[in-house]
């Protein structure tokens, strides 16, 4: 078989309890305005969790309100920063606390499996609010040397209410970079959940109020992406907007911003990214690597290395070989130990990625392991992979977002680094090599906001992440993502007496 069969045995009943299932303002959760709720799924069976407060634009403007007042009035950004250091210090300890619930609720409301929400993703977010609550204290401007006779000192100052809209692959990650630096800085926050997956960033919100965050600092709207998303994009009292998702929403969050009040947004957005494999790579060693790069998270990754490019010396070894891993990976029930991959997250991605397997048969890849639905229930798929594969066929241009893997043969460091930059995205690259020159080489070539090297997906709390071109505007995470929360205002004095 080319798979396990997911769906022959009954799902594993998850060891948590929905509390949480209402917009959270102003530190109270409350339904939407409308009264309207909306489903979520488990992707397991497309089973119904909970229904969850639908926000719309009425929320939205509530949220906005709260987070306004919280910042204009509010002791948010007038407490010292080694106060706002320490709610997110101990909102940290209260995630610990918590882990198994949090971790639960992740998988169940995703479908990625428990030993990565529990053994990664949890960790990752408590790791997260510890960097930034590091950071709290020590953001400050400089004095500058001016020319005239001017004391010139340069604060670094909070913007004020930041919009943040967070996609479905990564809900407490994406909640981490997101609020962790936004907090940090002294700003309030409106937080849109993605749709699919409300849940986590409810309950964690609710803990980060037990560990003192003042009220209306951090409101979530639960909604959906052209009514809420919009609704939070437009508002003229939002003064920063932080987008994670496809290019194409991106495109429309960027108007709207503009053709409202000129808030300034950062963006993260899609990915094509090549994972390049040099013919003096231990092949057994660098198929892992690859096969992970792709496969992690059930292929839900902005930054999959979704274009395997194999160097021509290595490459019939390396396609048998990974079509051996792909038909060893494990499939089936999250919840379950030993299982490495779940369901994808919804029917839409689920037939969209089965539309581009079609396609890459249609035209001409060779399918070597996988081409399918995995059992007859759920949004399961068959590890994928495709051989053979051209640069210009859409299952190397186009970003799949799912368990499929496309090999390309290349024989040049020239010819590869053309091909692997000839995209409209640059998220991220991976390079596997035992040359310091290709390093090098590949490294600087590549057009790309982060370059794995003998490694991928190392995602820790300092190191930025962003894209080049079209996979987005400004960088995540690290010292790099406090410019995105902070004003710069200079103020000037003369000096009385120059000579001093
Ligand atoms: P995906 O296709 O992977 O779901 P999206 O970019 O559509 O990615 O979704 C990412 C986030 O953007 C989600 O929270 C979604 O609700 C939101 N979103 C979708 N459409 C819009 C929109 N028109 N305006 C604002 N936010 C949106």
């Amino acid at each position: 078989a080319a798979a396990a069969s997911p769906t022959t045995e009954e799902p594993i009943q998850p060891a948590v309890e929905i509390k949480h299932t209402q917009l959270l303002i102003n530190g109270n959760f409350v339904d939407a305005a409308s009264g309207k709720t909306f489903p979520t799924l488990d992707p397991r069976t497309g089973e119904v969790i909970a229904r969850v407060a639908e926000g719309d634009s009425e929320d939205i403007d509530r949220a906005v309100a709260a987070a306004r007042k919280a910042f204009d009035e509010g002791p948010w950004p007038r407490m010292t920063a080694y106060e706002r250091c320490r709610v997110l210090l101990r909102f940290a300890d209260l995630i610990e606390r918590h882990a198994d619930e949090i971790a639960a609720l992740e998988t169940w409301d995703n479908g990625k499996t428990l030993a990565q929400s529990a053994g990664a993703e949890v960790p990752m977010l408590a790791r997260c609010m510890r960097y930034y609550a590091g950071w709290a204290d020590k953001i400050h401007g400089l004095v500058v040397p001016a020319d005239g006779a001017h004391h010139v000192q340069v604060l670094h100052e909070p913007v004020g209410v930041a919009g943040q809209i967070i996609p479905w692959n990564f809900p407490l990650l994406m909640f981490a970079w997101k609020v962790g630096p936004a907090l940090a800085c002294g700003n309030a926050v409106v937080l849109k959940t993605a749709e699919q997956t409300p849940l986590s960033a409810l309950y964690v919100a609710s803990l980060l109020h037990e560990a003192g965050l003042p009220d209306g600092v951090l409101n979530v709207v639960s909604g959906f992406g052209p009514t809420a998303g919009a609704a939070l994009c437009s508002h003229m009292g939002v003064d920063k907007l932080a987008f994670t998702g496809s290019t194409g929403t991106g495109q429309i969050v960027l108007e709207l911003a503009a053709r409202s009040n000129l808030k300034p947004v950062t963006l993260e957005l899609g990915g094509k990214s090549p994972f390049i494999v040099m013919d003096d790579a231990d092949v057994d060693q660098a198929v892992e690597l690859a096969h992970h790069a792709v496969f992690f998270n059930q292929g839900q990754c902005c930054c999959a290395g979704s274009r395997t490019f194999v160097h021509e010396r290595v490459y019939d070894e390396f396609v048998e070989k990974s079509k051996a891993r792909a038909q060893k990976r494990v499939v089936g029930d999250p919840f379950r130990n030993g299982v490495e991959q779940g369901p994808q997250i919804d029917e839409e991605q689920f037939k969209k990625i089965l539309r581009y397997v079609q396609s890459g048969v249609d035209s001409g890849a060779t399918l070597v392991a996988g081409g399918d639905r995995a059992g007859s229930r759920g949004f399961y798929i068959q590890p994928t992979v495709f051989a053979d594969a051209k640069d210009e066929m859409k299952i190397a241009r186009e970003e799949i977002f799912g368990p499929v893997q496309t090999i390309l043969k290349f024989s040049g460091v020239e010819e590869v680094i053309r091909r692997a930059n000839a995209t409209q995205y640059g998220l991220a690259a991976g390079v596997f090599t035992r040359s310091l020159d290709a390093a090098n080489t590949l490294s600087r070539a590549l057009r790309a906001g982060t370059v794995w090297v003998n490694c991928y997906d190392v995602f820790d709390a300092g190191i930025p992440f962003g894209g080049y071109k079209m996979s987005g505007v400004g960088r995540e995470k690290g010292v790099y993502a406090l410019r995105n929360y902070l004003q710069t205002k200079a103020v000037v004095t003369p000096i009385r007496n120059a000579a001093w």
